[in-house]
């Protein structure tokens, strides 16, 4: 009964909703919880009420079946066979074991790296990485979206690539694949093989501002890496923090960062909030200019919006660089991703969440902008995420004998994507193209 509802985001329990379990906080919770329809609250209830009522009713017509041996021993044996109820809790256990496995080889290479030495070709520049949450692709005007919620993603001189798969469907799974330099065949992590470290080896300045959750030093795999990090700063610090920050509040960190001199190129990471389920709550301190005359569009509004949102963000990072560069004349280049997409569900009102993987989940944005860019240019070319820290180490200049050579603004499509679209072919939901809310909004 406890589980259902969460059986109705995560499925059976496994390693992606223990270690999100890990890594959540009370407010996190609170608003994964609220995500929930009532409907499946309702259902969970009936389990016990169900039971009880078959007990009565058993009594009342003294039908007593738990007199009857046989009938106990053939109900048992029928229960094993067709529902196998230790399914659950050896699930359970299996996840355990993969979360503790994870957790403890985060552990070892928490201050280990492999990569040895490394050498930058790269000026005495700053290198900004924005990390966006759950943005699906499909819903940027920018690529395509018919709303025009990305006026400074529109205009800005910028390479965007239309192509990059993602290394997972959900925050850890995907970031872990994408922030180190994994195993490609099995998609998997290598924690000692990760971004920050190569960053640091080959002598720039690494720096992480986070508005996504912190519990403890090595609780997740993702806050792992931060904290791999020169220079870490959490607005969600603590278990208890339920505060509900803007991803605007990154940026006086930023500010504080660019505005201290520096002698050698240094590498800032932005993880935001970004369009995180309850979308809603991500846009309270944005205009509502996208209102829907059916209630039924009432999510997908606030969705769009946290993607207008999004857009303002990158521009505010951009004219802080900018105002620098103008200042210093320090060059700059800034890239903005997603971790992963979403899917849409249909209740009464038509949300997006990670209830279930959809065939859109791997279609991320990529854009960079760099201080000199002179125009605007679109790449369509299929990247993997997989592969994502070498393209960035590429972007920095970095050399390392243990680092293949990728770029991933060459406009050449990957000729392996490591088995991604059996994966998607395995997806049993039917396709779920973004939906134009155009037609529902009032003028
Ligand atoms: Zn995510």
């Amino acid at each position: 009964m406890l589980y259902a509802p969460v059986a109705y985001v995560y499925g059976l329990p496994d390693y992606q909703s223990l270690i999100s379990l890990l890594a959540t906080n009370t407010g996190e919770a609170t608003e994964f919880l609220s995500q929930i329809p009532a409907k499946v609250y309702l259902k969970s209830i009936l389990i016990p009420l169900l039971a009880l009522i078959s007990f009565i009713s058993a009594c009342y017509f003294e039908i007593k079946p738990w007199k009857n041996k046989t009938f106990i021993l053939l109900s048992l044996v029928c229960f094993l066979l067709v529902l196998e109820p230790t399914f659950f809790v050896r699930k359970t256990i299996n996840a355990g074991k993969v979360a503790s496995e994870q957790l403890k080889e985060l552990e070892k290479f928490s201050k280990q790296s492999n990569w040895g030495v490394s050498k930058t070709d790269s000026e005495n520049k700053d290198y900004v990485l924005i990390i966006g949450e759950s943005a699906r692709k499909d819903y940027f005007h920018n690529y395509g979206y018919p709303v025009s919620n990305t006026p400074f993603l529109d205009s800005v001189n910028s390479i965007q690539v239309n192509g990059l798969k993602s290394g997972g469907t959900y925050t850890i799974g995907s970031l872990t694949n994408m922030l180190t330099d994994g195993t490609k065949k099995d998609w998997k992590p290598r924690y000692d093989y990760s971004l920050i470290d190569l960053a640091k080896s080959a002598g720039i300045k690494t720096y992480w501002i986070s508005n996504q959750g912190l519990i403890g030093r090595w609780d997740t795999p993702i806050s792992g890496i931060a904290y791999k990090s020169d220079k870490i700063y959490f607005l969600n610090s603590g278990k208890y923090d339920d505060a509900n920050h803007s991803d605007f509040k990154l940026l006086r960190f930023l500010k504080h960062i660019v505005e201290e001199k520096s002698s050698v190129p240094r590498l800032i990471v932005l993880h935001t909030i970004g369009s995180h389920p309850d979308a809603c709550r991500r846009v309270l301190d944005i205009k509502n200019t996208y209102i829907v005359k059916d209630h039924k569009y009432d999510y997908l509004s606030c969705y769009v919006r946290s993607i207008q949102k999004t857009d303002n963000l990158i521009q505010r990072v951009y004219s802080i660089m900018k105002n620098e560069e103008k200042k210093t004349g320090r060059s700059f280049s800034i890239i903005y991703f997603s971790d992963h997409g979403q899917i849409h569900t249909h209740t009464s009102e038509i949300k997006l969440n990670n209830n279930s993987t959809s065939k859109f989940h791997y279609d991320i944005p990529l854009i960079r902008m760099d201080s000199e860019a002179k125009e605007k240019m679109v790449l369509n070319s299929e990247k993997s995420g997989l592969r994502f820290t070498q393209g960035l180490a590429k972007w920095m200049g970095i050399k390392n004998p243990k680092l293949e050579d990728y770029d991933l603004f060459d406009g050449k499509s990957d000729p392996n994507d490591f088995g991604l679209k059996d994966k998607i072919a395995a997806i049993k939901n039917p396709p779920d193209p973004a939906i134009d809310i155009t037609p529902f909004l009032k003028k």
